[in-house]
């Protein structure tokens, strides 16, 4: 069955990752009978207790009460999906790209990027969610020892992240491979879209706010938006279906028109939403809480989990990897245990 789908991948783009050469992983084992390489990685990642806890961590708002906001899961999901239409769309490997969408928020803390600058300012290494991303799926996960996943996953985890002034900026690392591009692309689509939803629901926004180049270009609803930004980029980044003349090697790339657009788009998000003084207010909050929880284990290493550091690793490192794997509402939760008075009356 397996090599019944790795001959599939033969009639793949000439650029798409194909599982029978990929790097390989960090120990060789057998192959699976039913399943490439890639599929038995994004199964792996599926499994997890990490993608179980995407369900009760933040998006952007704050551990909310109502059930229409996105959470890291559905965002995660919609990534998912965004990236195997592209993948599909450009002649891609669409497993590769699956499995890396559903891996690459893993490592995020509670209270989503706030969790991040709490712990960044704890650590003398400082931290960042694709890196711990990364080292969930090939350390901490499976009691300790890691999912052993393919090299082109967790190559496209780590990359995955984006500077704030432009989505294809190479701050982070240029992807290996066009499917991780096309994540990397994958995630700001979705979460631009999503979070514009989620703006307006929570009353921050109206949709007549948006940039007037946004409305004209990438049109008036949600799905004209999301529709217009993946047709874009699979029409731009055409020459990885290997269907063009050869010329310079492929990239995953929006349009100029769109991607200024997009940009536009996504400062705006950061000007209204993301840094916008009540939704600070918030995640100040959330970053005390966590901060609080990381002295507290680091003062009571005892009660680290087990199952969520590793053994041999200094305390702060143990206390940061504990506290990072936490949902909103655990965190909440042992900080009203442990005394947090920020942990009090949330939704006071
Ligand atoms: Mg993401």
């Amino acid at each position: 069955m397996r090599q019944r789908l790795e001959a599939d991948e033969a009639r793949l783009s000439p650029f798409a990752a194909r599982s029978c050469t990929s790097r390989g992983r960090r120990a060789a084992e057998e192959p699976s009978p039913l399943r490439t390489a890639y599929q038995r990685d994004r199964d792996r990642i599926l499994h997890t207790k990490a993608f179980r806890r995407l369900k009760h961590k933040t998006q952007v708002f704050i551990a909310p009460l109502q059930d229409h906001f996105v959470t890291r899961l559905t965002h995660t999901l919609e990534v998912a999906q965004v990236a195997r239409t592209i993948t599909r769309a450009l002649n891609l490997n669409e497993d590769l790209a699956e499995a890396a969408a559903l891996g690459h928020d893993i490592g995020h803390g509670p209270f989503g990027h706030a969790g991040e600058e709490a712990l960044a300012e704890c650590l003398p290494e400082g931290f960042r969610h694709n890196y711990q991303s990364v080292r969930v799926l090939d350390k901490l996960e499976n009691g300790g020892r890691g999912l052993n996943l393919t090299f082109e996953v967790l190559d496209a985890v780590e990359k995955s992240s984006k500077a704030r002034e432009d989505i294809f900026a190479e701050g982070w690392g240029v992807p290996a491979t066009l499917e991780g591009q096309v994540v990397k692309a994958a995630d700001a689509i979705a979460y631009v879209n999503h979070d514009i939803l989620d703006a307006i629901r929570a009353g921050l926004l109206r949709e007549s706010d948006l940039p007037g180049s946004a409305r004209r270009v990438l049109g008036r609803s949600h799905s004209e938006r999301l529709n217009a930004l993946i047709c874009d980029i699979v029409e731009a980044s055409w020459a990885a279906t290997g269907a063009a003349e050869a010329g310079e090697p492929p990239v995953i790339r929006f349009s100029q028109e769109v991607a200024a657009v997009a940009n536009e788009l996504r400062e705006f998000m950061f000007q209204r939403v993301y840094l916008y003084d009540a939704t600070r207010r918030e995640a100040e909050r959330g970053k005390l809480v966590v901060q609080f929880l990381f002295r507290y284990f680091v003062a009571n290493p005892k009660g680290i989990s087990p199952d969520f550091s590793l053994a041999g690793d200094p305390v702060e490192r143990r206390a940061a990897d504990f506290v990072s794997g936490m949902t909103d509402r655990y965190a909440i939760r042992l900080g009203q245990e442990f005394g947090c008075a920020e942990a009090f009356d949330w939704r006071a």
